[in-house]
């Protein structure tokens, strides 16, 4: 079977990641058909938008999508794209696991968690505006719906289930926000009755970052609203390495779009330096939503092996801060061709 598969490259380092990630991908044997579309700032001057609507078409056709990161503009009045993009399509969740990779350099060597976070109401909905004509107060309105609620504890439930995951935990504040927060615990406490064989409890969310720095160990998948979701799932990428390794995913009913968390880091484009891990474990992460577990199975452990050994590692798996064995740095294809290697070996 040929997978068609959208594949949006993206702006700064976005070319080099996604080029990456494609060849471990492909190197696993599997078969991918790659409809290529352009987004975000490189297309604006020629489409005079950064979401032009072939990416939207794109999507909807091959229902799942490789996705580098895209630059926002400042000002201009456009707003985030992905942003946008997780509207328009209706990708409702975000999936973002921290599990740590081999690295001594790591704040702990032992998470393995996921943050589910709804990612399309609430505090990001774009809903603002100036209270006064002075602009001496603002106002940002966070609507929280029954139904995103439930669909999103729906989905980390069914997550947990598929990824043989025992323990999900229902992050909010509904001691102070009674509304939003008290909604979003109200289904959270009446879907759990739904899974007897997942274990439930809830947290606020200010005792929830203590707790994740102190024993991230405790947690396994983490299901909350978008701004708590978006703070925390970060948090949990520097627990377990930081921002070049975690990948990401944005699903919805019938479609998926694999991501890294990072963004574009202009600073570094073209200069073949950055680290792919977080693109080709996005990659490994659509592997499995495709079903093709062995392959995916490949990849994570050339990833993993290749961050042992710490021959051929990005300058940041290479430098102190990361290791206590700092090493050359390797390029990002440096790093790839070794990844690549040990996949097709395997
Ligand atoms: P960034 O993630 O691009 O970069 C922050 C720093 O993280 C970099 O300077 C670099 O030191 C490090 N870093 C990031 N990716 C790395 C990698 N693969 N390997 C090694 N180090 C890496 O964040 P930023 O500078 O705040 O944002 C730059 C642009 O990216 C902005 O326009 C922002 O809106 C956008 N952005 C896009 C996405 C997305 O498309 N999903 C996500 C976040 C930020």
């Amino acid at each position: 079977m040929v997978y068609k598969v959208t594949l949006i490259p993206g702006d700064g380092i976005g070319p080099e990641v996604t080029n990456a990630a494609i060849r471990v991908l492909e190197a696993t044997g599997v078969q991918f058909d790659w409809e290529v579309v352009e987004a975000g700032q490189k297309v604006i001057a020629e489409k005079g938008t950064p979401l032009p609507e072939s990416v939207l078409e794109s999507m909807r056709k091959n229902k799942i999508g490789l996705k580098g990161p895209l630059t926002t503009p400042i000002g201009g009045g456009f707003r985030s794209v992905n942003v946008s993009l997780r509207q328009m399509l209706d990708l409702y969740a975000s999936v973002r696991p921290a599990r740590s990779i081999a690295g001594e350099g790591t704040l702990y060597s032992d998470v393995d968690l996921v943050v589910v976070r709804e990612a399309t109401e609430e505090l990001y909905s774009g809903v603002e505006h100036w209270v006064d004509r002075d602009h001496s107060a603002a106002e940002t309105i966070g609507i929280v719906t029954r139904k995103a609620s439930e669909r999103i504890v729906k989905f980390a439930f069914e997550y947990a289930l598929k990824e043989k995951r025992h323990k999900v935990t229902a992050v909010h504040k509904a001691n102070i926000m009674k509304y939003t927060g008290g909604l979003f615990q109200e289904v959270a406490q009446k879907i759990a009755k739904s899974y007897p064989t997942i274990q439930f409890e809830e947290r606020l969310i200010d005792n929830m970052a203590m707790q994740l720095v102190k024993k991230p160990q405790d947690y396994d998948v983490v299901v909350t609203t978008n701004l708590f979701g978006d703070i925390l799932s970060d948090l949990c990428s520097g627990l377990a390495g930081g921002l070049g390794i975690t990948p990401g995913a944005i699903i919805g009913a019938d479609m998926a779009l694999f991501e890294p968390v990072h963004g574009s880091a202009p600073k570094y484009a073209g200069q073949d330096k950055v680290d792919p891990v977080a693109t080709i474990l996005s990659g490994e992460m659509m592997l499995k939503y495709l079903g093709e577990r062995k392959a995916a199975e490949k990849v994570w452990n050339a990833v993993y092996e290749t961050i042992k050994e710490k021959r051929h590692v990005t300058y940041d798996l290479a430098l102190p801060g990361y290791t206590s064995r700092p090493v050359p740095p390797s390029k990002c294809s440096e790093m790839t061709d070794e990844i690549v290697k040990r996949v097709e070996a395997s």
